[in-house]
């Protein structure tokens, strides 16, 4: 596999809350060559919602991961069950796909929340769930003036209304901070991500999906009439492929991939319990998932258990003195934010890739040239909901029938290489440079 960052961003986080409180999954690695229907790459949301949905349509199904089930993103993000999926502005997707293509996208960022509430009431997972809907906090007046501009867009595309709460109710809603105003969508909830990825587990094989960790696929060459997927000690000889690896991916597998992903590392952090006097001193009570309006956000929320999640994005590198100056960093932001909460230390810290796309909105589709090979990838930092959407189109698609799952024309069109191929980390550096100063 020819993966972009260096090794550091590809081992196993030694710090992420939610893997120490999901044990380990019994899977082996995959040492024969064998059969199946279809052979999915990668076990993450949107490899094993395909292939939950196909094991329970009758086919035979492998899901292979590099390393341990729900290695990547799955199990590292901030569980913000949320709209979005594309880093594109309006503005830009009107462009792309029209006025309706808009609505229709809008339309089915809700309905990707949708379907994530649709898994976890079918296969029974339990997910620590709270917050009604999402928060927007505006770190400046002007953001907050922006804000109430955006209703229009918000009520004509989303088809509700958000409420707002200007600074000087803050407080009272248990929202207190630096901030100059909020804005609720009611759409959303946040969840454990460890859980929710460990219930569509449980559920995957239950179903018969045969599930193989520490099981790289190395390439996919064709075969006759079907597909041989090759790992290091075994093969799957299947019809149907597909490709869900998102910000993991490599540039060889398939070579399709090379440079129309760009993973992006993004950090996280999450405190021992506050005490009753922190949340009181601090004034943030509630249990909203919130985030606010800078280019380079933070997402934040008080968690069930009374911890604090905290999380922006993480170094343009994978070394170790990036990593440790990031953590320096991502403590400097979250004390200013909420200087309430400066003495809880943070017992948990890690990273993980979210995936970018040159058109900044996400693919689900067939592979050109690649008959009976698809793909999912490219939910911009939000795919809890996106990428477990993604995977009801794509086993429709396996199938060969037209998705019962929105399916929007934004979400189809193929996407294009990043300029700068393996070097393309680099046209992050500037964005991120003109981002920080915009923030200010
Ligand atoms: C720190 C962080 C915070 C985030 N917070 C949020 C949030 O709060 N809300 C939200 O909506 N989204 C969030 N996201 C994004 C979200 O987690 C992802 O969009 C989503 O999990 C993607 O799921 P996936 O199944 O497509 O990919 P992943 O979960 O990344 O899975 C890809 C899998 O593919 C495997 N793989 C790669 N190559 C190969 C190969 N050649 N052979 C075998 N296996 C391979 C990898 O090992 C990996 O397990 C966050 C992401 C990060 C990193």
């Amino acid at each position: 596999m020819k993966r972009i960052y260096e090794d550091l961003a590809y081992v196993p986080p030694p710090h992420c809350w939610w893997w120490a409180d999901v044990p380990d999954a019994p899977v082996v690695a995959l040492t024969d060559d064998v059969r199946a229907d279809v052979a999915v790459v990668g076990s993450g949301y949107t490899g094993l919602v395909t292939a939950l949905e196909l094991a329970q349509a009758g086919l035979d199904v492998i899901v292979l991961d590099a390393e341990r089930p729900g290695f990547g993103a799955s199990t590292r993000n901030g569980g913000f069950c949320c709209l979005g999926g594309a880093k594109a502005s309006g503005k830009q997707i009107r462009r792309m796909v029209g006025n309706s293509g808009l609505r229709d996208w809008r339309q089915t960022e809700i309905a990707a929340v949708q379907s994530v509430e649709m898994l976890l009431d079918r296969h029974d997972i339990i997910v620590d769930r709270h917050s009604a809907g999402e928060t927007l906090i505006a770190h400046t007046p002007l953001a907050w003036s922006k804000m109430r501009a955006d209703t229009e867009e918000i009520v004509s595309n989303y088809g509700f209304t958000p409420s707002y709460v200007p600074a000087d109710g803050l407080r009272a809603e248990g929202l207190g901070g630096p901030f100059h105003g909020a804005m609720t969508l009611p759409v959303g909830f946040a969840l454990n991500p460890g859980k929710y990825h460990a219930g569509l587990l449980r559920a995957a094989l239950e179903a018969g999906v045969r599930v193989h960790g520490y099981s790289p696929v190395l390439d996919i060459k064709p075969a006759a009439s079907a597909w041989r997927v090759h790992c290091q000690a075994g093969s799957v000889l299947a019809n149907r492929v597909v490709i869900a690896t998102n910000g993991y991916s490599s540039e060889d597998v398939p070579e399709w991939l090379c440079a129309r992903y760009l993973p992006v590392q993004s950090s996280v952090m999450v405190t021992r319990p506050l005490t009753a006097s922190e949340l009181a001193d601090q004034g943030w009570t509630s249990a909203q998932m919130a985030y606010d309006t800078r280019q380079l956000l933070h997402y934040f929320r008080l968690m069930p258990d009374g911890r604090f999640l905290f999380g922006m994005r993480g170094g343009l590198r994978a070394l170790p003195h990036v990593e440790t100056a990031l953590k320096h960093q991502l403590r400097r932001h979250f004390e200013k934010m909420f200087p309430g909460f400066a003495s809880a230390e943070a017992t948990h810290v890690w990273s993980g890739l979210v995936c970018l796309t040159a058109r900044l909105v996400p693919y689900v589709g067939p592979i050109p040239q690649m008959p009976g090979v698809f793909a999912g990838f490219g939910y911009h930092g939000n795919g809890v909901a996106m990428a477990s959407h993604s995977g009801l189109i794509l086993a429709d698609l396996v199938q060969g029938r037209l998705p019962k799952a929105q399916w929007p024309k934004l979400m189809q069109q193929t996407p294009r290489r990043w300029p700068l191929g393996s070097m393309r980390r680099a046209l992050l550096s500037p964005v991120y440079a003109w981002s920080q100063w915009r923030d200010q």
